[in-house]
């Protein structure tokens, strides 16, 4: 999509700091960090928010790229957070679909 910021990254258009690639999806570190380890997870077809998908292959792919990163950042074993937010009242400033991981820090609960 013209003016989304993550189909620019998927086109190589904005840099960002890649974590993980495959033909489907991109992982890369959030611009702003809320936790030692925050990795954004992407489709690289542009689709708007979660309410706007039924694709069940690309949720699964979503989360399961989200744990094997975990994996690798070596966070798994003490936990992590995922998280999508969705429209803009759950704070979702990217209309492109993604996904955070979150980990390396206790976390709180409830979510602020
Ligand atoms: P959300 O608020 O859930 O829509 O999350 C959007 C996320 O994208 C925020 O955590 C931003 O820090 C992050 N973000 C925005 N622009 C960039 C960028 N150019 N590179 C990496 N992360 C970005
Ligand atoms: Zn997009």
């Amino acid at each position: 999509m013209e003016d989304c910021i993550f189909c620019k990254m998927v086109k190589g258009e904005i840099p960002c700091r890649k974590v993980y690639e495959d033909t489907g999806f991109l992982a890369f570190l959030d611009i702003n960090p809320q936790a030692p380890v925050h990795v954004l997870v992407i489709p690289k077809k542009h689709v708007a928010r979660l309410s706007e998908t039924g694709d069940r292959e690309l949720l699964g792919s979503l989360l399961s790229i989200a744990s094997a990163i975990a994996e690798r950042e070596n966070i798994s074993g003490k936990g992590y957070r995922i998280v999508i937010n969705t429209g803009r009242e759950a704070g979702q400033t990217v209309d492109h679909i993604h996904l955070h991981l979150l980990g390396g820090r206790k976390m709180n609960w409830p979510p602020g």
